[in-house]
């Protein structure tokens, strides 16, 4: 029985092998690395777009900040007209304290202006501060998923080789004839050697003959299930094997 457990041995490996080639071709990783890279973009996006909002906010209160002090320019001298140059001429009086009470109430609509725009200010620099480090989070969780990803493709390939070279040595320990026939019952089923454990075939689940269980006893080089033709090899047998 030692070839049909040298073929079961092969049969494992190249499981194994495909197992490895799974994980070498899996795409999955590029569409979450796509997908993390976009969640990145998208906060950048945000992230700017307050930047640019701030920058707007301080120029409108530079804006304001310089009308604050044209008006209040504009109402001292106007006061002073009032107390010093007018005399008596009423209508001058009348016009300057009107001209000093509709500037007074520009000048309070304008600073009322300028403390919202403080408040927004900070608003979103609080906010910025939170997208930063969001950021900082997504480029390093990107980079960290990208590396084990990276380690696993590589470990993959590496092992791969070694189920490979497994693979050719145990297919040169093997007689051609009976690898042909191994070769052409994977090409049938996706297992060509099945387990027999208490006279059932693993493969089919069937009971073999006595006849078969005879060959096996009398240990022939290849013995195959009555039923589903695959290549028997005695559980004991492994079991020993393992322990050893
Ligand atoms: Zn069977």
């Amino acid at each position: 029985m030692k070839i049909a457990e040298a073929l079961l041995e092969l049969q494992e490996n190249i499981e194994k092998a495909e197992r490895a080639k799974k994980i070498i071709l899996d795409g999955s990783y590029l569409y979450l690395l796509r997908k993390m890279k976009k969640e990145f973009e998208d906060t950048k996006e945000k992230y700017n777009s307050k930047v640019k909002l701030i920058t707007s906010i301080k120029n409108e209160y530079a804006t304001i900040s310089k009308e604050l002090k044209d008006l209040t320019t504009k109402i001292e001298k106007d006061e002073n007209d009032l107390y010093n140059n007018s005399g008596s001429d009423i209508k001058a009086i009348n016009a300057l304290q009107n001209n000093i009470k509709n500037n007074k109430n520009k000048l309070k609509a304008l600073e009322d202006k300028g403390i919202d725009l403080l408040e927004m200010e900070e608003k979103y620099k609080l906010e910025i501060e939170l997208e930063k480090a969001e950021l900082i989070n997504l480029k390093n969780n990107f980079y960290s998923y990208k590396e084990t990803t990276a380690k696993k493709i590589e470990d993959g390939k590496i092992e791969l080789e070694n189920i490979n070279e497994k693979i050719e040595m145990l297919k040169n320990s093997i007689p051609a004839n009976y690898l042909e026939l191994f070769e052409g019952k994977l090409k049938e089923k996706k297992q060509a050697v099945a387990k027999i454990s208490g006279g059932s075939c693993s493969g089919c689940k069937m009971k073999v003959s006595a006849m078969t269980m005879d060959k096996i006893a009398k240990k022939e080089e290849i013995v195959t299930c009555d039923n589903c033709g695959r290549i028997l090899v005695k559980d004991d047998a492994i079991k020993l094997k393992e322990a050893k």
